[in-house]
């Protein structure tokens, strides 16, 4: 292979990635990183601790894109859950596998994986210019010729990687540079909208609530054309409304019902073991055992202590009502509002706050073998910019190793 110049954009886990298999092929490879340290999204993620990747198969890990997992087929074909984890591993990171499948650094902090990855960028070569920011892409008879930076001066290039990332936890770095200059040179830009969000509610009580997580509990989305159901799980109430895992898995399709101009609720499943039927005969139950027993207290083994109060002032029905007092419809009531309690949505969080950029690049223009541009030779594309986002548990960070290492790669051999 004659070597080439190769200009990475972004220092991100796409951008990474990318810069180290292109070094590893023996190109000369650049990385710009506007920030003054590589990795600071990747450093949040998982809360501190990195979910790298996800230990499931090729076809479930597809299946947690949405919609557009497809795309990723050569990409992981190429670079898979367990090349990254042996990458990491040989780079003397030990890690473990959680619930679910999910894989994490055994010290369960992510700085060991941006550690792996920078020595690895050391090993190879890699120059490194940090506050560098690239402002645009010099393009002659539709090749990539150069970048200019903020400081007005310009690299040559042969290859150019853009990594740049989505458009959340902006103070990260990641603003939708990229993405603009990728529309700029005549690529379609999906629209950017927020996926694995927090959502706001209509209701204010969620607030009082702030920190009660509801567990073992499934929700149902609802809107005039939809409905979806989640597993059981968990809920966090929050000061502004709901989030935890089931919520954030959701968020998405959540967003793009209110997009549309729907109204959306969600309600609450706090026994989704039990049919209502079978709700309704318990109840009866512990009525006859306890006639005298207060409804207060009868919630107590049904309900968080927390929520009571706010089930009910919903029920309407006095707390210190007796079991042998509470009338039928006021029983099946309760067998309602615990089997499904509603709240509205209000609408998402900003999309700053969101954990990942749903939209970006269209892949349409991205030939999924190589991450070349369709539009501009010698211009590839990885990470979070392009139309690709997935639900939590490590599939966004492997998609964009994923993508990061198949540019990378393409680059070089190309
Ligand atoms: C709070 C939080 C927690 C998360 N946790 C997880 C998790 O546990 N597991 C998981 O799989 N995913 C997680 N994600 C998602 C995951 O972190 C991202 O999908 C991933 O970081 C995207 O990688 P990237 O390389 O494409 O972009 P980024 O990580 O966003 O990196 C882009 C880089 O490009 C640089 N840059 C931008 N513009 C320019 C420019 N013009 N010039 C030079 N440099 C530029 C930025 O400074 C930045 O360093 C989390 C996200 C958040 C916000």
């Amino acid at each position: 292979v004659n070597t080439k110049k190769i200009i990475v954009v972004g220092g991100g886990p796409a951008g990474m990635m990318a810069a180290i298999r292109a070094s590893q092929l023996q190109q000369e490879v650049t990385l710009l990183e506007k920030k003054s340290s590589l990795g600071t999204k990747l450093l949040l993620s998982g809360k501190g601790r990195c979910n790298l990747t996800n230990n499931t198969d090729l076809e479930s890990f597809l299946e947690r894109f949405s919609g557009n997992g497809q795309f990723l087929r050569s990409a992981f074909n190429k670079f898979f859950n367990l090349e990254l984890m042996q990458f990491v591993q040989e780079g003397g990171l030990k890690l473990k596998i959680e619930r679910q499948l999910r894989v994490f650094p055994e010290t369960d902090r992510s700085q060991g994986i941006v550690k792996v990855l920078e020595s690895e960028l050391l090993r190879n070569k890699v120059k490194i210019i940090y506050k560098c920011i690239v402002k645009d892409i010099g393009v002659l008879e539709n090749s990539v010729t150069s970048v200019l930076l903020g400081d007005a001066t310009s690299i040559k290039t042969d290859k150019l990687i853009l990594a740049t990332g989505g458009i959340s936890y902006a103070f990260t770095g990641s603003t939708g540079e990229g993405i603009k200059l990728a529309e700029k040179l005549g690529h379609n830009i999906v629209a950017l909208r927020a996926g694995l969000v927090p959502l706001k509610t209509k209701q204010s009580f969620p607030g009082i609530l702030a920190g009660l997580t509801l567990k073992n509990i499934a929700l149902k989305f609802v809107s005039a054309k939809f409905k979806v159901t989640t597993e059981v799980g968990e809920l966090l109430f929050t000061d502004f409304g709901i989030s935890g895992p089931l919520v954030l898995t959701h968020s998405g399709k959540v967003v793009d019902w209110l997009r549309q101009g729907n109204a959306v609720f969600v309600d609450i499943d706090f026994k989704p073991g039990l049919t209502n039927e079978q709700l309704d005969n318990r109840l009866l139950r512990e009525f006859k055992v306890n006639p005298k027993k207060t409804l207060k207290n009868i919630l107590k083994s049904l309900l968080p202590l927390r929520f009571i109060d706010v089930f009910l002032q919903c029920s309407k029905i006095m707390a210190d009502k007796k079991a042998n007092q509470i009338k039928t419809d006021e029983r099946k009531l309760m067998v309602n509002l615990l089997k499904s309690f509603r709240l509205d949505i209000a609408g998402p969080l900003p999309i700053e706050e969101a954990m990942v950029t749903k939209g970006g690049v269209s892949l349409k223009e991205i030939n999924p073998r190589t991450m070349e541009s369709r539009i501009v030779k010698g211009l590839y594309f990885a990470g979070e910019m392009i139309d690709i986002d997935a639900d939590t548990g490590g599939f966004n960070l492997q998609a964009a190793f994923s993508t990061g290492y198949l540019a990378g790669e393409s680059a070089a051999l190309s």
